[in-house]
């Protein structure tokens, strides 16, 4: 049977087959260690769940407006006020199934097919299939370890064409955990207004940044024009460990807003009234949940980053925010562990995980071949021995 092009070229999450495999061998008994997860480790907080359950109990079981109910999206326009120095009214806010599907939204609220979207490796890999789904067509700039994974406006220039509908960014990264700032900031929204296009700007990692002199910039509040042109992504999954709820948003100029919500309204409906409320108690509720998981992500990526910098053939940068390193193995091809020559992080990744027992993700599909990305949001103790394991490894290459 003739099945959709569009759905067959579309490559499953490999980050979720991973932790599948991982999942495999712990079911054998072994101590799988894994640096794969997406999300904290922390539990949602108390006053969130209580929220959720009350909502429950006081039957708000029923649809909401689709793009989410007003107090929501009401408390994510003062959130974007206080926090970003943003201005909107509510009408400009969807409320979406995660952060995901307000990308997924964004996109195809915009892309006609063949229209082209500037995407800047290392990505999040969903970027890429997502446009591919929203009829778009990708076009990666790469940003250089040497510039600090910076996105430059010469690299830009060099891929724009009249098809250019859109750049994604993000800061902070995944999965550099590098953060823009306001210069480089200034440079792309300059560019995105000189050539009219539109900046999807992903700000989901926006609370966890441990660099004392890097504040998160919200490029849509760089100036009238950019704000025009921007869509900003956000959501309470990273920042409130709620990553299962499915909360995410969308700010936007209102004619696009009334789009993403018309066609969610056909899509999905309205996210889950419940989560809804949950998200609304997380936004206006008590925020040292956020500070103290911030914390322990902080001490960790202390951690992890110098035990990493100082092992032998790799090479990373100390991350400013989100919960992963991206750590560079190019150096260790040609040596060999137990007889295989080593030729991919790939194969690396699939080694650490047979031989010793640790769950990493390999960064071909974001864009960058020969790196690996580690999720420190796993506990302190799992982190040195994971880090033990992988030093070990390294030892051994011949
Ligand atoms: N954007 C980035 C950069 C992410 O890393 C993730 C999740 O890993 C998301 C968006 C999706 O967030 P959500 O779980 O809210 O869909």
């Amino acid at each position: 049977m003739n099945l959709s092009e569009k759905a067959l070229g579309i490559k499953p999450s490999s980050t979720l087959s991973i932790t599948e495999k991982a999942g495999v061998l712990r079911k054998e008994g072994k101590d799988v260690i894994s640096f794969s997860v997406g999300e904290p480790d922390f539990d949602t907080p108390d006053h969130i769940k209580q929220a959720a359950i009350e909502a429950i109990n006081e039957g708000f079981t029923k649809y909401t407006p689709a793009a989410g109910m007003v107090e929501l999206r009401q408390a994510v326009a003062k959130k974007l006020k206080e926090d970003n120095g943003l201005d909107y009214d509510y009408t400009q806010i969807v409320i979406n199934n995660g952060a995901k599907h307000s990308l997924i939204n964004a996109l195809m609220a915009i892309l006609n097919p063949g229209d082209e979207v500037i995407i800047p490796a290392p990505f999040w890999l969903s970027y890429a299939e997502m446009v591919r789904i929203a009829g778009g067509r990708l076009v990666i700039v790469y940003m250089r370890k040497e510039d600090g994974f910076t996105l430059t406006t010469e690299e830009l220039e060099r891929v724009y064409t009249e098809k250019t509908k859109a750049v994604i960014i993000t800061t902070p990264s995944n999965p550099t955990g590098m953060i823009m700032t306001r210069s480089q900031l200034q440079d792309i929204a300059d560019f995105a207004v000189e050539k009219d296009i539109i900046v999807i700007s992903d700000e989901i990692y926006e609370k966890l940044i441990y660099s004392k002199d890097k504040k998160h910039i919200s490029i849509a509040s760089l100036g009238k024009e950019i704000y025009d042109r921007t869509i900003t992504v956000n959501g309470v999954s990273k920042s409130y460990a709620m990553t299962g709820w499915r909360i995410g948003y969308t700010a936007s100029p209102l004619n696009i807003a009334k789009l993403m919500s018309s066609m969610q309204s056909h899509m999905t409906s309205n996210p889950n009234s419940i989560a809804q409320k949950a998200a609304l108690a997380a936004l206006t509720g008590p925020q040292v949940c956020v500070e103290a998981m911030r914390l322990q992500f902080e001490k960790r990526r202390d951690y992890i980053y110098d035990r990493v910098v100082k092992m032998p053939y790799v090479e990373t940068l100390k991350p400013e925010g989100a919960f992963y390193l991206f750590v560079d193995f190019e150096q260790t091809y040609g040596k060999s562990y137990k007889g295989t020559v080593l030729e991919s992080a790939a194969q690396i990744g699939k080694l650490l995980l047979e031989e010793k027992y640790i769950a990493v993700v390999p960064c071909a599909d974001f864009g960058m071949p020969s790196y690996i990305r580690f999720s420190y949001a796993t506990s302190m103790e799992n982190i040195q021995k994971g880090m033990n394991r992988l030093e070990e490894f390294l030892m051994e290459l011949k």
